[in-house]
């Protein structure tokens, strides 16, 4: 029998948007049509709503659990469900609480953040793990990863961690044999370290500083070359948060070859530009990110591109940073201040306003874009769309509600938000994970630690 019917709301697939109820069985969706049946069932009246799949955060850097903090975890995983995101990927680099041990080994990190997160989420999680520098036996270990339900990987090429041209063609080779993809931080670290040792050597220590070192020349540069080294390995490649125009470039000229690139943006690429980093410091380190952000031609770029093709989704590049902690003031010189801000809560809602209540992207591209897209990107198979035999992870979206983005509304374990004080469209009123409420009226219901960790298997098609 049906446990659940969602009522009179407007169904958005990546296709089509249309009325209909939606019918929930054992946590699946089991029926979407007009007038379902209900007898027996319980009943979600969603008139007005939009009726989305829960959207997928691939790429987040949520903490750890630790004895100081033991609640980090589960307070981001939390303020996704709240932000209408039922599933995130995590990284588990250092920084994010991984031990040393768990650092240095492929296995050991995978093994060690699944221990410490059981009965930590309020929504589905998963893995992609970090590869780095420091690691003796990363490459042998990727296998092992890949077939324990781990096939994504992100790795860099900038930082004293990075990963040199060498291991990363050693990397794209066996996700490339053994049905992985490598998620590359593309910036030239030559050129970034060239011009941050130029900056301070000129005395310049403030945060716009770090933008003026991280040219977009130097990412678009190492764009290229992750496509060169994915194209040698017979590889697909994943470029992470692509920031800029340049960068654009080189993702379409690959794809217009039909080479299987795939690019992400970030909320804050496409709605925040660098005449921030004008501001006073206390504003500006707010935004000190990588890479950091760019002109407003650069943002008109990204949006052309979500809507026409050459960027694939969005995803919020999270990071729980504290103006309180990792970016207080007064700050060391720009290039010792954590890189990062927090956008796992903001999803969504920045996406909805800045890019359908403008007419930049249409509701049904912003599904594509923030949940049907990354869960055929990142196996997982039974997320991301409204869609009879999918996990009933679904999102009630009151698309008539108006408000503003302000970090004494939100949940996340940050203490500032990029967008505060800026104008929203839209918000989240009820969220269910495989067919239980985790969000109910906007408020989180008693028990929200249902969220399980996914084993992913990547299938092109
Ligand atoms: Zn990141």
């Amino acid at each position: 029998m049906t446990d659940l019917v969602i009522r009179g709301g407007t169904v958005v697939t990546s296709e089509r948007s249309f009325r209909a109820d939606v019918a929930i069985t054992d946590g699946r969706i089991e029926a979407v049509g007009p007038d379902l049946p209900r007898a027996g069932s319980r009943t979600i009246e969603a008139g007005g709503m939009l009726v989305l799949p829960g959207c997928i955060d691939v790429h987040t850097h949520t903490r750890l659990p630790t004895e100081i903090e033991p609640d980090r975890f589960h307070r981001d995983s939390l303020a996704a469900a709240y932000g209408g995101t039922t599933t995130f990927l995590a990284f588990n680099n250092p920084g994010t609480g991984i031990s040393p041990a768990g650092g240095r080994s492929l296995v050991a990190g995978m093994e060690e953040f699944r221990a410490r997160t059981v009965g930590e989420s309020a929504v589905d999680f998963g893995l992609s793990a970090v590869l780095s520098g420091d690691q003796p036996d990363s490459i042998a270990e990727l296998p092992r990863l890949i077939e324990a339900g781990v096939p994504t990987f992100k790795a860099f090429m900038v930082y004293d961690f990075r990963l040199t041209d060498e291991l990363l063609l050693a990397a794209l080779r066996v996700t490339a044999q053994r049905g992985g993809m490598l998620q590359v931080h593309c910036e030239n670290a030559t050129v970034v370290d060239e011009l941050v040792r130029r900056e301070l050597a000129a005395g310049h220590l403030a945060s716009r500083y770090h933008a003026v070192s991280r040219p977009s020349y130097a990412e678009a540069e190492a764009t290229h070359r992750a496509i060169a080294l994915a194209r040698a390995a017979d590889a697909s490649v994943y470029i992470v948060h692509l920031s800029c125009a340049d960068a654009l470039a080189e993702v379409i000229a690959a794809r217009a070859r039909g080479w299987p690139v795939y690019a992400e943006t970030c909320p804050h690429y496409l709605t925040l530009t660098d005449a921030l980093y004008e501001a006073p410091e206390a504003e500006a380190i707010t935004r000190l990110i990588s890479p950091p952000l760019r002109s407003d031609s650069d943002r008109k770029a990204l949006w052309l591109a979500l809507a026409h093709g050459g960027l694939d989704l969005v995803a919020s590049d999270h990071v729980p940073d504290r103006l309180a902690v990792e970016k207080r003031l007064p700050a060391p010189a720009f290039d010792r201040i954590s890189n990062g801000a927090p956008g796992i809560e903001t999803l969504l809602r920045v996406v909805y306003t800045e890019g359908v209540a403008t007419g930049a992207i249409s509701v049904e591209q912003m599904v594509g874009v923030l949940a049907t897209t990354p869960a055929h990107l990142f196996g997982l198979s039974s997320k991301g769309a409204v869609e009879i035999g999918r996990d009933a992870d679904l999102v009630l979206f009151d698309p008539r509600s108006r408000g503003r983005i302000e970090q004494a509304q939100l949940h996340h374990t940050s203490d500032f938000t990029p967008y505060e004080g800026r104008p929203s469209i839209g918000s989240v009123r009820d969220v269910l994970l495989r067919g239980e409420p985790v969000i109910r009226n906007g408020a989180a219901v008693p028990t929200t630690r249902r969220g399980v960790f996914v084993e992913r298997s990547l299938s092109r098609s």
